[in-house]
């Protein structure tokens, strides 16, 4: 598979298309990104890595990260982590609060903020240090040690993030969560705010691609089984109430963020990361989706 060809087929195809979206306003610091951003990044696990257009430029993962702190979670907990979140996807926008009334402040899975929320509060619980160690968590999957979080962005959702007090204190008046509201709110908006390009990005997700082993080290951080889990969760629960289009139009397990980016993994294969701020009215960048849905059609391949 001539890999570069295709990225490079894609990103001039989809820029034809003139798609339509509108970058995430509701943190400030997200509205000022230029739409016209567009990158595209493939590691495959031979150590091969592809880029095309602006794959070298550092955009904010939002809820991408979710990921890792789902993953420092489970290893930590191991199966225990799902008394406190759920594997079910919500069906709903990745910020609604009706649901998680009607289910006594239990959050459906770990990739809606409510789940996310839940697992900071775990890493609150288990750990000494949680920013330190979550950081250092995230540069070592990254293989990078300068990979960290933007203030402005985090400064921004911090200032602005009234959705997410709400969440967090809905649920705990469920006493679905334990540590001081602000202090989990806070380790949650430093998570959003991580900043990498696609090439560190898709780099990072070689992870799940290599049943839960870094690459470049080996180290394994999930155990196959909980990585296949973790997949899952990414398949059925990554985009929110566009997840079965997500399946349906891509079909790899994968997440994305209000930053414009997704990052998606064919496990055994490779892994692959977009980035466009333009999002569509479900929180999901446009132009991400469609490359992403034109990577699995040229190629043939995916997991269904
Ligand atoms: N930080 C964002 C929020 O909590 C993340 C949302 C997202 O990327 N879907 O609203």
């Amino acid at each position: 598979m001539d890999f570069q060809q295709i990225l490079d087929e894609i990103f001039a195809e989809v820029n034809q298309l003139n798609l339509q979206g509108k970058q995430a306003d509701y943190i400030p610091e997200l509205a000022k990104i230029n739409p016209d951003k567009f990158g595209i990044s493939l590691c495959d696990l031979d150590k091969n890595t592809y880029h095309t257009g602006d794959s070298c430029e550092k955009f904010s993962l939002q809820s991408v990260a979710k990921v890792f702190a789902f993953t420092l979670a489970y290893q930590i907990k191991g199966k225990d982590i799902f008394r406190r979140v759920g594997v079910e996807p919500s069906g709903n926008p990745f910020n609604s609060l009706v649901q998680l009334e009607q289910e006594n402040g239990f959050p459906r899975n770990p990739l809606i903020n409510a789940g996310a929320l839940a697992v900071c509060d775990v890493l609150i619980d288990e750990l000494k240090s949680p920013e330190l160690e979550l950081f250092d968590f995230i540069r070592k999957i990254a293989g990078n040690p300068a990979i960290k979080y933007n203030t402005k962005v985090y400064q921004s959702e911090k200032n602005s993030g009234n959705r997410n007090r709400a969440l967090i204190h809905l649920m705990k008046s469920f006493g679905t969560i334990h540590n001081d509201t602000e202090q989990v709110l806070d380790l949650y908006f430093k998570l959003c705010s991580v900043e990498m390009t696609t090439g560190e990005l898709a780099k990072t997700f070689l992870l799940y691609a290599n049943e839960g082993k870094i690459k470049k080290t080996g180290e394994k951080i999930l155990t196959k089984s909980q990585t296949k889990r973790t997949n899952a969760i990414m398949q059925t629960c990554g985009f929110y109430d566009e997840a079965g289009e997500f399946t349906f139009k891509v079909g790899l397990p994968g997440k994305s963020g209000v930053g414009g980016g997704i990052a998606a993994v064919h496990p055994g294969k490779y892994a692959v990361a977009v980035w466009s701020p333009l999002l569509n009215q479900k929180g999901n960048s446009v132009k991400g989706m469609k490359a992403l849905e034109l990577l699995t059609t040229k190629l043939g391949w995916s997991i269904f």
